[in-house]
């Protein structure tokens, strides 16, 4: 039976907390009907991976943020909870709703529960639509000339490339364009419990971060003054600002990824920003959108190799003492425990000192990396399902298109090569303040005069490394031998 043009729309907002180029808020309020936006916290529905303390934190803000912009555009807002199969279908009936609308989520579980709850709905004569709110490019939609998935990013990313720009983003509705739907009864956004209390831990998140659409706006402009003219040569540079530190806003959909593909282009064009830079700060949106690729092929992403070889890889058991040194930054290796501590503190790590610390775990330890993606994926307020599965197996070397296994970062050298003055280290590994900057990344070298001289006792103010760099490469390379060779 056609329902009546006056039954109103529910748009279901998942990892898209934003107004502006939200394909399903503009397609919902282009039906003409009232529209009801609806959030829900799902800790019910028994596949979908829990999220993160930090990421809590970050979605706890984001909400309040979205549920601000929400009022002020006149769209009625409400929170629940519960498993998605039934609340979805219940929501839409308390609203009377006539159409439900999303925006598409790429990881298995979540796939397969959209589709289990439109057609649960669909049977219930609720239709549904369903965009792509997420992604450049569907995953699906870009292949090899045989039509097959791409493995290797260089390809994947021609192949991207090849089918021309993104459209432009979609204006942000005025309040003009929004006919209210129903109030729904919902739960406040404090009564999820997202953030922490006893300990509060999240004084440094608070102030590194202003979670929600208004703080990533402001992030990119930042960037984009500040940080985006010289970003090809600097983004490896952990000491300075140079990268955009749009990853958490990215990965609960505060932006889009075609809203940054414009913005730099509009700066490009404006002079503010060389081609290169604003190249290669596309082909970082290209790696995101890879690991996207990847994780529509490998659905068990984050907890299975892509190569089935490293299944018989001989981790060690994780030591107790060494994990609690890797988590705390206390492993001895300046480098290292600054990124760990970075990480503990902001809840976010720079991309090159992520590297280092997914191979000094791996590596030097000898540690599962399945270990660190979910030490990662809880301490992180980016952690991501598709970014975070597919850096650690590719760090590991099991992944699709990885860095080979017997690449192993060497802290000291890495240290010294992108922290040249120590400033990295020192800002977060305070103790080595004093270190003078050609020991910052090898303390143990500098005789105990000059380390005296920097108030620093190794074993008491800064800890003896907890492993020799030089033997555990050699144990790791030798454990790697004994796997299968490469199908
Ligand atoms: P920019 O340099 O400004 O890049 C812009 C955007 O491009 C990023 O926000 C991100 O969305 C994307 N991007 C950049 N580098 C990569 C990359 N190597 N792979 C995929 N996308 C990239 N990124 C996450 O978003 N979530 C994670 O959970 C995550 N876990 C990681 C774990 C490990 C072990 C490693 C080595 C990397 C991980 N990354 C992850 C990738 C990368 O470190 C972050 O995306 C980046 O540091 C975010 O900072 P930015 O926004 O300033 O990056």
């Amino acid at each position: 039976m056609p329902s009546s043009p006056e039954a109103p729309v529910l748009l279901w907002f998942r990892e898209d907390l934003r107004l502006g180029d939200n394909p399903a808020l503009a397609a919902a309020l282009e039906t003409g009907r009232p529209v009801t936006a609806l959030y829900l916290f799902d800790d019910a529905s028994p596949d979908l991976r829990p999220l993160g303390a930090a990421s809590k934190w970050w979605l706890s803000y984001s909400l309040k943020a979205l549920a601000e912009d929400c009022a002020a555009l006149g769209l009625p807002f409400a929170l629940r909870r519960g498993g998605a199969a039934t609340a979805i279908p219940k929501a839409a009936k308390d609203a009377g709703a006539a159409q439900l609308i999303w925006n598409r989520r790429y990881e298995a579980a979540e796939a397969k529960l959209d589709d289990e709850v439109q057609a649960r709905l669909e049977r219930a004569g609720v239709e549904v639509a369903t965009f792509n709110g997420r992604l450049l490019h569907e995953p699906w939609e870009v292949t090899s000339k045989a039509g097959t998935p791409l493995k290797v990013f260089s390809p994947f990313w021609r192949a991207c490339q090849a089918k021309g720009e993104p459209p432009p983003p979609l204006p942000r509705p005025t309040k003009r364009a929004v006919a209210a739907g129903p109030a729904l009864d919902g739960l406040a956004i404090d009564d999820l419990a997202m953030e922490p209390s006893t300990p509060d831990w999240a004084g440094g998140l608070r102030d590194a971060w202003t979670p929600g659409e208004a703080g990533a706006r402001e992030a990119v402009a930042e960037f984009i003054d500040e940080g985006l003219r010289g970003y090809a040569r600097d983004r490896d540079r952990p000491d300075r600002p140079s990268t955009s530190r749009m990853s958490p806003h990215l990965r609960f959909g505060e932006v889009s990824p075609r809203q940054l593909w414009h913005a730099v282009e509009a700066a490009k064009a404006e002079g503010a920003a060389p081609g290169q830079d604003v190249e290669k700060f596309r082909s970082e949106l290209g790696w995101r959108e890879f690991s996207y690729h990847l994780l529509h092929q490998h659905p068990d992403f984050a907890t299975r190799n892509v190569q089935p070889r490293f299944d018989a890889f001989p981790w060690a058991k994780p030591d107790p003492e060494q994990m609690r040194a890797w988590h705390k930054g206390l492993t001895g290796y300046p480098i290292v425990d600054a990124g760990m501590r970075q990480l503990w503190t902001t809840g976010w790590m720079h991309n090159r000192v992520r590297m280092i610390c997914a191979s000094f775990l791996i590596k030097d330890l000898l540690v599962d990396w399945r270990e660190g993606e979910a030490w990662f994926w809880d301490t992180l307020v980016d952690a991501d399902p598709a970014n975070n599965a597919a850096s650690w197996q590719w760090v590991a070397g099991c992944g699709a298109d990885a860095a080979p296994y017997f690449r192993v970062f060497n802290p000291i050298l890495q240290g010294e090569k992108f922290d040249p003055d120590g400033v990295y280290v020192k800002t977060f590994v305070p103790e080595l303040k004093d270190v003078p900057t050609r020991y910052v990344h090898k303390p143990w070298e500098a005789t105990e005069i000059e380390l005296r001289a920097a108030g620093v006792t190794l074993g008491q103010d800064y800890p003896h490394p907890i492993i020799d760099h030089a033997r555990a490469r050699d144990r790791a390379l030798a454990a790697f031998d004994r796997l299968p060779p490469r199908e």
